[in-house]
């Protein structure tokens, strides 16, 4: 039995010492990337629950790796973060975000994810403020979504940063509502406008009844505390159907477009805005 443990940890061994290889090299390339501002965005159009029309876009980090192909945000901005390179690709895609959206159709608005590791460097808001000057897109525009965790501890920093973007005109989204492990009184300490309902709730409908319970209850808290909804994640005209019933405002998903390059998305904007 000895022998077979020691052949297991070896194994073991082996296996830990090419998954620290290959981080090094996702690293390395990513390093890279960072450094020749090699990403894309693409853009997910919202529209109107209740008529349909477009309402903005979501803006979505691409990373297309000359070595790897597409490699999925969730893999590498988790890795930008640990590397302290996220404050640097995010003030990219700020920029290169409001750049193309000034070129949108004048009542579209843009939503740009923000990492909690962002919001909690002090110089966020002049990022954002830069980009929008650089760019002439308005203030009144731009919704920047951050996530429930962003808002756990380091209070101090995050209202001063939040306050200091809504005195400016920005607003803020709770993005992927219901995941996290803040209180409800997160909801109303803090400036925010709108709420995330995620995607992991949306995509039960409108068979589970507790998926469809949480819906209708983040519907209600978001009405009463007079802040805007946002269902994300909708793939069936089913859940449309049951989200445009229960009362949020905006909606997102596979169903009405995928997330596309900038250039698809202002022919999309300009052949509804014609019609
Ligand atoms: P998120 O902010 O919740 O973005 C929505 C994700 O759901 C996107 O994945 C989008 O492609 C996907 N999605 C949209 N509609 C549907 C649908 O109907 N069905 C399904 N199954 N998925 C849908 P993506 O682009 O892979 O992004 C994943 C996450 O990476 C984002 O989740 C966000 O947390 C993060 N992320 C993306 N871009 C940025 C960025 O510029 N900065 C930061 N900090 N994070 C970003
Ligand atoms: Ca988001
Ligand atoms: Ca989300
Ligand atoms: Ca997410």
């Amino acid at each position: 039995a000895k022998r077979a443990d020691e052949r297991g940890y070896r194994l073991f061994e082996l296996t830990m010492q090419e998954a620290t290889q290959r981080r090094r090299l996702l690293e390395v390339d990513l390093r890279r990337a960072c450094m020749r501002e090699d990403f894309q965005i693409a853009y997910q159009p919202v529209i109107d629950s209740a008529t349909g029309a477009f309402t903005g876009a979501e803006a979505l980090l691409r990373w297309t790796c000359p070595k790897r192909g597409n490699v999925q945000p969730s893999e590498f901005i988790p890795v930008a973060e640990e590397l302290g390179l996220i404050s640097r690709i995010g003030a990219m895609v700020l920029k290169k975000a409001c750049i193309d959206a000034a070129s949108w159709p004048g009542h579209l608005d843009l939503a740009v994810n923000i990492s909690p590791v962002q919001l909690l460097d002090p110089r966020l808001p002049q990022t954002v403020f830069q980009a929008l000057e650089d760019s002439g897109f308005p203030a009144a525009r731009l919704e920047l979504e951050i996530t429930e965790t962003a808002l756990l501890g380091n209070d101090e920093i995050v209202m001063r940063t939040l306050t200091e973007l809504r005195d400016f005109g920005i607003r803020i989204s709770l993005d992927d509502f219901g995941t996290g492990y803040s209180s409800l009184s997160y909801l109303h300490r803090f400036p925010i406008n709108r709420i995330k309902i995620d995607k992991s709730f949306v995509q039960q409908l409108p068979a589970d009844a507790g998926s469809a319970s949480i819906v209708r209850a983040i519907a209600q808290l978001g009405q009463s505390l007079q802040m805007k909804i946002t269902a994300e994640g909708i793939e069936t005209d089913e859940q449309m159907a049951f989200i445009a019933e229960h009362g949020c405002d905006d909606v997102q998903g596979f169903l009405i477009s995928r997330p596309i390059d900038a250039d698809k998305i202002i022919g999309l904007f300009q052949r509804e805005t014609s019609k």
